[in-house]
């Protein structure tokens, strides 16, 4: 045999290569001769392998992860080998199926994705590379691609195919910085809604520096959207219950609209009162306050109905009574069964979202403030409409996949989702 491919002669005496036959130098790639123990050794793995990695798995699967269990179960007569070869799963065409895309996906990773993270990561060996020099003298290259092939594998986990829809609602479900800096929490809470009460001061400020007073429409603005900022802060916890920190990720809607479209469009009516004054008629000053404190209570109390019957699992008083509620169940995706309640009395009687219409009342209390002359203040109650309305959609979809028939029955039971008899 040549000790040399074709070609490669020129390679050997770059290198200085120990020229000559394996027998003659010694044959350095793997042990020539076999002795007992590795023969053995070979030997016990290929009978016991797939046994070992059949008994790990298995002892989780069936005995929560114990070693011992499993045998003292046959040994005592509790189970027969063939009861637990009954539970183990059988290969299932989805299972290959899901297999074969894993493994082709890995190749084609492999094969045509050329490496680009040495570009951004400084230290990091990547592209062409020489492997070491084999005891026939070759050298072997490899196309070095293998972290950009973990790092799209584990995006595209995340990724829904959808890139807009991904850059929008997010990819990253809780990201932080170190133990404590939640970036939803701090996106969500702190620089668009601190700012809100203090733009909302500014422009009654302003309203006082070129008219020498401020309006009751301008107050009424400060006072409403006051209490519904303070009601955010004051229940800061309860927030970490809610759709946006529970199931949202953070994305362009959670962090661009937290800190660019909040502070200026949800400020728009105290804007507009600096350049148009309105000053209310007591009538319709008192009406519009209490369109907006009612809608608060109503959005207030559904949410710390829904809180309370929560962290007591129903051991609570909802008006008065004992609360009712229909149980559900969901399984998580390792097979866990869970079991949940859904209230169906209280607030949560009424409609299925009737937070989001007291929200939604409290809006339009905030609109109305501006008078008539302009559409433009309107914009927030548009705009909440459409964001509730989509949420409700969202949410319920997801409660749908999530409780399956139970959702059905809850939707039976509480037929309506923001205004009784009407949707
Ligand atoms: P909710 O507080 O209504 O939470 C919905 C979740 O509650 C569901 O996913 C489900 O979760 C659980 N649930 C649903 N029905 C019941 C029931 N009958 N009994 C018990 N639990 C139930 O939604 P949000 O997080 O969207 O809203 C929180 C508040 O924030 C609302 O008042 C809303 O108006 C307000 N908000 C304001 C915004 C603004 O810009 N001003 C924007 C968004 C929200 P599970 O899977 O646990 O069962």
């Amino acid at each position: 045999m040549a000790a040399f491919p074709e070609g490669k002669s020129e390679e050997r005496k770059h290198m200085s290569i120990p020229n000559g036959s394996g027998a003659s130098q010694g044959q350095w790639g793997r042990a020539w001769e076999v002795d007992w123990f590795s023969l053995a050794s070979v030997l016990f793995l290929l009978t016991f392998s797939p046994l070992i990695v059949y008994y790990f798995i298995m002892s989780c699967d069936q005995y929560h992860c114990s070693l011992m269990d499993p045998i003292v179960d046959v040994l005592m007569g509790n189970s027969h080998l063939s009861d637990i070869w009954n539970n183990t799963p059988f290969l299932s065409w989805k299972a290959a199926n899901i297999y074969i895309c894993w493994v082709t996906f890995q190749v084609m990773l492999y094969i045509l994705v050329p490496d680009f993270c040495h570009k951004f990561l400084p230290g990091y060996v990547g592209g062409i590379q020489e492997g070491a020099v084999t005891p026939a003298g070759t050298v072997n290259k490899y196309e070095i691609n293998g972290l950009q092939a973990w790092i799209i594998t584990h995006a595209l986990c995340k990724f829904t195919g959808n890139l807009f829809y991904d850059y929008m609602m997010g990819i990253e479900f809780n990201p932080r910085i170190g133990k404590w800096f939640d970036f939803k929490l701090f996106f969500n809470g702190r620089p668009g809604i601190v700012a809100w009460t203090l733009i909302n001061f500014s422009y009654a400020a302003k309203q006082q520096e070129l008219y020498g007073q401020v309006t009751n429409s301008m107050i009424l603005v400060n006072v409403l959207q006051g209490i519904y900022v303070l009601d955010f802060f004051w229940n800061e916890a309860w927030y970490l219950k809610t759709i946006d920190i529970c199931h949202d990720h953070f994305g362009w809607y959670l962090g661009w609209g937290d800190c660019v479209w909040l502070p200026y469009l949800y400020t728009l009516q105290g804007l507009y009162l600096v350049y148009h004054p309105v000053q209310l008629s007591t009538a319709n000053a008192v009406g519009i306050l209490l369109l907006g404190l009612v809608g608060y209570y109503i959005f207030r109390m559904t949410n710390h109905q829904k809180d309370l019957f929560r962290r007591t699992d129903g051991n609570c008083k909802i008006w008065g009574k004992k609360p009712q509620y229909i149980e559900c169940s969901y399984t998580s995706v390792d097979g866990t069964k869970y079991y949940s309640k859904l209230m169906i009395s209280g607030f949560w009687g009424v409609a299925r979202h009737f937070n989001y219409t007291g929200d939604l009342m409290g809006s339009l209390a905030y609109c109305l403030t501006c008078g008539f002359e302009h559409i433009l203040p309107y914009f927030y109650i548009m705009y909440m409409t459409i964001l509730l309305t989509h949420r409700c959609i969202r949410d319920e979809h997801r409660c749908s996949s999530k409780y399956g028939n139970d959702w059905k029955r809850y939707t039976t039971a509480v037929p309506y989702r923001l205004i009784p008899g009407v949707f």
